[in-house]
């Protein structure tokens, strides 16, 4: 693009978001701490998602002190429901690495950022341009859309190389005065006005002058679509068991999926109420009651889980390695049950 076409760019999509940005609660005092939490955040995650839980997280840990220290049973109560929890071990990692290497003070040098745990280049774009002002792009999905239309570009946004070409469209076109203000506008505009589903409100679109895909009218066309891979489906039958107020969890295995996480006992397949009963006396519970609880369903990136569930009423606790029996209460106000079971707290 040649130098005057990004000035104009630049000025026109400034102007535009200096009026129009979107007042969000890390915009307000963003240091690189809240900078920093509410990316980790945004990732996978929608904007009003993740306003309550950034509120949450500030007020609960509002130190990259405390996160260092926090109890990791808190910390999964405090991100429970947004998913992606390596997410937030991450973080705790990286804050202490921080508390340690850097006194407590988050690194101001991109190579600092960039060596932290579960900081990628564009989260590192992003706390590096917002938080501390260093001129690198933040190239997220809707960067990758926004540039690709504004080139006319058909190439894949799914491609490495892709990738790369998009950072130095956005490196060239960057304001070094206000990198931090650029990016969030590139992003801003493609939330909001080059939106990823429907066509692209053009006619709102303080850069339409400047842009290839409008002019030549394939706007729409862009970002070429690849077709998705198919999600592996496991089947499973989750039990909720209950003595008086005492419901039973367990822990998952310390590595893999939801790793630690705390969950309601389920096996593979979906058990008939005879099936469910079988399994049950096995284990010596049992039931003076099982009521099935239906259907759920649950995607993971490139998993889904199709649940059914029964809810089960024992007479008498039964104490087995395979479980703790916890308080409603307990389980509601200290452990974080991972959102794929989130339909069937209700039956607690
Ligand atoms: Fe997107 Fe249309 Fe603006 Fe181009 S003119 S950047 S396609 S909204």
């Amino acid at each position: 693009m040649d130098t005057e076409r990004a000035k104009k760019l630049r000025r026109d999509l400034l102007e535009w978001y200096d009026s129009s940005a979107r007042s969000l609660p890390w915009r307000e005092k963003p240091t690189p701490y809240r900078v920093w939490i509410s990316e980790i955040m945004l990732q996978q995650t929608r904007v009003e998602t993740v306003k309550p839980y950034f509120e949450k997280f500030m007020r609960e840990v509002p130190t990259i002190e405390d996160l260092a220290v926090i109890n990791d049973d808190q910390l999964m109560k405090v991100w429970e429901g947004l998913g992606y929890y390596s997410r937030a071990k991450n973080l705790k990692r990286a804050a202490q690495i921080i508390v340690e290497k850097y006194n407590g003070v988050f690194p101001a040098e991109l190579e600092e950022i960039q060596s932290l745990p579960g900081i990628g280049p564009y989260t590192a774009g992003a706390v590096g341009s917002i938080a501390f002002g260093i001129p690198i792009p933040a190239v997220d999905g809707n960067v990758l859309r926004v540039i690709t239309r504004l080139t006319g570009s058909y190439e894949d946004i799914h491609e490495k190389e892709t990738k790369t070409e998009i950072s130095k469209v956005v490196q060239d076109i960057l304001s070094t005065q206000r990198a931090g203000d650029f990016n969030q506008a590139l992003m801003e505009l493609g939330a909001t006005i080059c939106v990823p589903n429907g066509a692209p409100k053009c006619e709102h679109c303080p850069i339409q002058r400047s842009c290839e895909g409008h002019q030549q009218g394939i706007a729409q066309e862009i970002p070429m679509k690849t077709p998705k891979k198919l999600r592996r489906i496991e089947k499973l039958t989750v039990f909720i068991i209950k003595v008086k107020d005492r419901i039973a969890l367990r822990r998952r295995p310390e590595e893999g999926l939801l790793a630690k996480l705390w969950e309601f006992p389920h096996v593979q397949g979906h058990l008939s109420t005879e099936e469910c009963l079988a399994y049950l006396q096995k284990r010596k519970l049992l039931p003076n009651n099982i009521q099935p609880l239906g259907p759920s369903k649950h995607l993971f990136t490139h998993l889904e889980w199709h649940m059914i569930g029964y809810c089960i009423q024992l007479d008498e606790l039964v104490e087995t390695e395979e479980v703790s029996w916890l308080g409603v209460t307990e389980i509601n106000d200290q452990y974080s049950l991972p959102t794929a079971f989130k339909q069937y707290k209700k039956y607690m």
